[in-house]
Formats: C-alpha cells, sequence, structure tokens
C-alpha cells in the first residue's frame, strides 16, 4: 500500500469512529435525492460500512428504504445463498471423487426459510429476516417486502433464475429502480435479465441441494463481475443519478433503462460483460462461444 493510500486509509477510519451519525431520516433523505419516490419497487444491493457510522444499525438502513417508498411501494434486497451445490460441478482442479462424497456429505441443504445469505451484506443478511419479509425459493434469490413482494417473490426455476420469469425479471416488468448504497455496478442483479433478453448462449450444467433432495439444473452462466462496464455508458447517457447515503457513494437506476441497454450493447457483442482473459474460470468457459457469435 502506497503511503498515499495509508493515510487516506487512516482517515477513513477516523470520520468513521469520529464523524456524525448517520440516522434513518437522514438517509432517507439521501435516498429521495438519488430519485426514489413514493410507491416505488427498489432492489437495494448495500454496504453499511461505506455508509460510515450509523445509529440504529441495519434496520436503520431498512427503515430508511422503508421511508422512502411509503406504504406502497416495496423494498427487495438480494438473498443469495452459497454452499449448496454439488462439489463435482466446483471449478478448479476436480477433487478425488472420495473426497467428493465425504464433500457432498457436509453440503447442507438450501431452505429459503433459513439458509443465511453469502456476501450480500449485513442490511440484506437483517432484512431476509424481519417480519412479513418473502424470499423466492432458490438459492440465487431475492427478498422482498411491501405490496408488491408476493408477486416478486412467488415462484423462481432453478434453469432461468434470473430471467424474465424470475424476480428480477418481475422487478424490470413492474418498472423497479436498482439503488446501489456504497456498491458498484458489478453488484447490480437485475442486469442478468438482460442476458435473458440478449439471449447469450452459454449455459453451466449444476446440481443443488434443496429440501427436496439434490436437483440438476442447466442454466445461463451467470457472472456478473464485469457489470461495472456499462456504467460509462449509463451516465453518458443521463440515466443514472448519483448521490450520498451517509458517507457511501450511492447511485441509481431505472432497471427498464439498464437492462434495454445492456441487452442492446449484448447482442452487438456478446462477450460484453465477460471478465477479462484468465482472470475469471467461468468467463474463460463462455469466451469461445462469445467470439464465435454463436
Ligand atoms: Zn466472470
Amino acid at each position: 500500500m502506497t503511503g498515499a493510500a495509508n493515510l487516506r486509509g487512516q482517515l477513513y477510519d477516523f470520520r468513521r469512529r469520529h464523524g456524525r451519525s448517520a440516522t434513518s431520516r437522514k438517509m432517507a433523505r439521501g435516498i429521495r435525492a438519488l430519485g426514489v419516490y413514493s410507491g416505488d419497487v427498489v432492489i437495494a444491493h448495500t454496504s453499511l460500512r461505506k455508509v460510515g457510522k450509523v445509529r440504529g444499525g441495519p434496520e436503520a438502513l431498512i427503515k430508511a428504504l422503508r421511508k422512502a417508498v411509503g406504504s406502497k411501494g416495496t423494498i427487495c434486497m438480494p438473498a443469495h445463498s452459497y454452499g449448496h451445490e454439488d462439489p463435482i460441478f466446483y471449478s478448479g482442479p476436480v477433487p478425488e471423487l472420495s473426497d467428493v462424497e465425504r464433500m457432498r456429505a457436509a453440503v447442507a441443504p438450501f431452505d429459503p426459510r433459513t439458509s443465511p445469505t453469502t456476501g450480500m451484506g449485513v442490511v440484506a443478511e437483517t432484512f431476509r429476516q424481519l417480519p412479513g419479509v418473502r424470499r423466492s425459493p432458490m438459492p440465487l434469490g431475492i427478498a422482498a417486502l411491501g405490496p408488491a413482494a408476493e408477486y416478486i417473490t412467488a415462484t423462481q426455476s432453478l434453469d432461468d433464475p434470473q430471467g424474465l420469469e424470475s424476480p428480477v425479471g418481475r422487478i424490470y416488468a413492474l418498472g423497479g429502480k436498482a439503488l446501489l448504497i456504497g456498491v458498484k455496478l458489478d453488484r447490480d442483479t437485475t442486469l442478468h435479465v438482460a442476458e435473458a433478453l440478449a439471449n447469450t448462449p452459454w449455459q453451466r450444467r449444476g446440481r443443488v441441494h434443496l429440501t427436496s433432495g439434490w436437483t440438476d439444473y442447466t442454466a445461463r452462466l451467470n457472472c456478473g463481475n464485469s457489470f461495472w462496464r456499462i456504467e460509462p455508458v449509463l451516465h453518458e447517457r443521463g440515466l443514472i443519478t448519483y448521490g450520498r447515503v451517509g458517507r457511501a457513494r450511492s447511485m441509481c437506476i431505472s432497471v427498464r433503462d439498464s437492462v434495454d441497454l445492456a441487452a442492446q450493447l449484448l447482442m452487438s457483442e456478446p462477450g460484453y460483460f465477460l471478465c477479462t482473459v484468465g482472470t475469471c474460470h467461468a468467463c474463460d468457459a463462455a469466451r469461445p462461444r462469445a467470439q464465435s457469435g454463436m
């Protein structure tokens, strides 16, 4: 780490410890300023750490989101839960069969009522446990609260978990907004709907442990690590609003605008969202098909 980066880190920590706390009222004001209105359907991806000191913790940020959309609005958050896949489908070196059996025996079934979210942040993990919150039935799920929650989360297929007939597809159909609080566009799960619209040709096979047993599926590749590529294009076209929620740099985008634009980009360049060569096993496997235009 350079001296300047180190100093910036220290300053950041100092402000986090000693700066003014964000309250749910102040955060709701920041969320409204990003273009979130009463009655909206919003999917929020959050980093509470980036918001800084928050009076009331993750619940206060959830309260702020609910305040911004009001009783007629619906709040959604990602509720992905990893670690339920059959180890035979892990990328990297293939383990010995006896090891696979042992690893498989240790894989807990995914249960939407109890399985914790993985890597979604403390706000999403708190949200999915709140009374009244509904969660879609598959590991790449969405949790939602509000009048549209039942419609959004009711069904989800393993073979097309993020397509048009999925929770994120319904957020797109409802004209929802994606709110990114302290995180970048690589976290915006709604952009996977664009891959379905553009019918990207790569698929992956897998097997997941559900409460009903081990279940095989074939689904579209869902690496979103390079979704950040679309940010300058959205910005150039005036389709992204920037602001702050607490200390967190935040963005708000209409899901229709971003998904339709991403679909256009994918149709003219199928590999638009593939990660750089050699950095991602899944994208490297998909690349030959993108290049052949199949
Ligand atoms: Zn990738």
